[in-house]
């Protein structure tokens, strides 16, 4: 068994862009020579997160209205009328959909389904650089 911790980064553009991170997680997978384990991804950072998505413009436009029915920037939240930086709605989102994500992996091979993408949700107000930890676990 063998682990390779990897620190990646994204930039993304605004909030709610929704990057696809599939290839560069895939990529890595291929460059490690593991074929078969598991793959763990981490977010640092509390108002980012990671879920899959079919990456198709109706379900990401579903996606952002799910957030803003669930979530609406203008309640009250506690955490901005203690530190007025405008993000309440952008940390609960953040907290709900998590972190992190665990994907398996055979044959040198993300096991996803078909259309289905890992994405890097942008919570936040404005761009961010974003790193996240890539845990490859598997044997060769
Ligand atoms: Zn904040």
């Amino acid at each position: 068994m063998t682990t390779i911790n990897l620190e990646l980064s994204v930039h993304t553009s605004k909030e709610g862009d929704i990057v696809d991170i599939t290839d560069q997680v895939s990529r890595s997978i291929a460059e490690s020579g593991l074929r078969n384990g598991i793959a763990t991804i981490f977010v640092k950072g509390s108002t980012a997160a990671l879920t899959t998505i079919e990456y198709e413009p109706g379900l990401l436009k579903d996606f952002h209205d799910m957030l803003d029915r669930l979530m609406p920037r203008e309640l009250g939240y506690e955490h901005e009328k203690r530190w007025r930086d405008g993000n309440g709605h952008s940390h609960v989102r953040a907290s709900l959909i998590g972190p992190d994500l665990t994907i398996p992996f055979s044959n040198g091979e993300l096991s996803l389904g078909i259309w289905q993408r890992i994405a890097l949700v942008e919570l936040d107000t404005r761009s961010r650089n974003r790193n996240f930890a890539l845990s490859i676990i598997g044997e060769q």
